[in-house]
């Protein structure tokens, strides 16, 4: 992870060269118009501050990066619709005939066929 600050390296390197150069670099940037100066100064900052962004910018650590992961995973559970199954240990439904609590593993059909462990009954879980 730390070698994505050496990265800002680069435009560091461009933003410090281009600002020397435009103001002590003699032959070739001693006789540019003076807006020319001025524009690239800017440019130069530009650079320099893309580049001191990625050196000196506050990585977030390992860890908290993990505490992120986690808490985007909690929400993503909350966001669940109201009545589905949940982590709980039973999926919520109820045997239509002997009031059985279905286990959360129990196969369901695409239709929500299901036969009961307790009684061996079929229900559906749409209609009760
Ligand atoms: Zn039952």
């Amino acid at each position: 992870m730390q070698f994505i600050r050496f990265v800002g390296i680069v435009p560091f390197g461009v933003g410090l060269t281009l600002l020397c150069g435009l103001w002590f670099g003699g032959t070739p940037f001693d006789r540019a118009p003076f807006f020319f100066k001025i524009m690239g100064s800017f440019v130069a900052l530009m650079f320099l501050f893309v580049g001191s962004g990625f050196l000196f910018a506050k990585m977030p650590a390992q860890g908290q990066l993990h505490s992120m992961l986690s808490e985007l995973k909690k929400q993503q559970q909350g966001h669940q619709p109201e009545g589905m199954p949940s982590d709980t240990g039973s999926a919520g439904y109820q045997c239509t005939a002997c009031g059985a609590t279905l286990e959360s593993n129990a196969d369901v059909s695409p239709h929500g066929d299901v036969k009961c462990e307790h009684c061996g009954r079929w229900f559906n879980i749409h209609k009760s």
